[in-house]
């Protein structure tokens, strides 16, 4: 499968709102950071991870003609609060899109998205995202995948990473249990997340999250939720052979 890199940004995206320093005034394609996520396709397959503040600008961006399923991480306001633009793709297709995420997540969505589900009697129509919501722990089956969720600590929080075979995504983190370490052994290729080289209270540095999962010794590693720190062409020179920062629009074979 291809995985395209929708976003590669943190929460603020970068350029962020009244900031002037030199990667939110930067010319580079790659220092444009829409909010993180990612779309995994083939010729039959569409499966998004997140649907953040700028999904529509995404999918719009990156033509996606369907979306057969959602993957949620978390239900912060930058990877959840695009959820409403997934009514095209209910209506184009006709049907409900099975929307992944852990039992906790599903309950905030059920309560701040209550539009959603309410409307029983269909009498909306197609005018709303009709999704079913499926809460997951344990690996599950999705259009011949099979998907692991990885329990991830991110600051006082918690996140879902998601491993697809021997690709592993893994954002908005700052710990990874050592159970979850075990369900990641044997991936080749790993995104996760990296905000920037000084620490934070809820994301990784780059250098603690390349720490967190040398025991794994992916073959390629993209860093992902990056912040106005991190300009794309002069950090990616300080970054060990092997792993890269993501950047919007970058497309891997997984
Ligand atoms: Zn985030
Ligand atoms: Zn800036
Ligand atoms: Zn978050």
């Amino acid at each position: 499968m291809k995985l395209t890199f929708l976003g590669s940004g943190t929460s603020h995206g970068v350029p962020m709102i009244a900031c002037d320093c030199p990667v939110c005034t930067s010319s580079d394609a790659r220092d444009k950071r829409l909010r993180a996520s990612v779309w995994l396709h083939d010729e039959d397959r569409s499966i998004i991870i997140d649907v953040g503040p700028d999904f529509r600008q995404q999918v719009l961006r990156a033509k996606v003609p369907s979306v057969d399923a959602v993957l949620l991480t978390h239900t912060h306001a930058d990877h959840l609060n695009g959820i409403d633009d997934l009514r095209v793709y209910s209506k184009l297709s006709e049907r409900y899109i099975p929307f992944y995420a852990s039992e906790m997540d599903c309950d905030f969505i059920r309560k701040h998205f209550e539009y959603i589900f309410n409307d029983k009697d269909f009498s909306l129509k197609w005018g709303i995202p009709r999704l079913e919501l499926i809460a997951v722990k344990e690996t599950f089956q999705l259009l011949g995948l099979d998907i692991t969720p990885i329990p991830l600590v991110h600051g006082k929080g918690k996140c879902t990473g998601y491993r697809i075979g021997n690709f592993a995504y893994l954002t908005d983190c700052s710990a990874i249990p050592g159970s979850s370490i075990d369900l990641l052994c044997g991936v080749k290729t790993v995104v996760i997340d990296g905000l920037r080289w000084t620490p934070h209270p809820t994301h990784f540095t780059i250098d603690e999250a390349l720490a967190a999962i040398s025991p794994l010794n992916p073959e390629r590693t993209f860093i992902t939720h990056i912040c106005h720190n991190v300009s794309h062409q002069a950090d990616s020179a300080k970054l060990p052979k092997d792993v890269f920062l993501a950047y919007d629009g970058l497309e891997i074979e997984i």
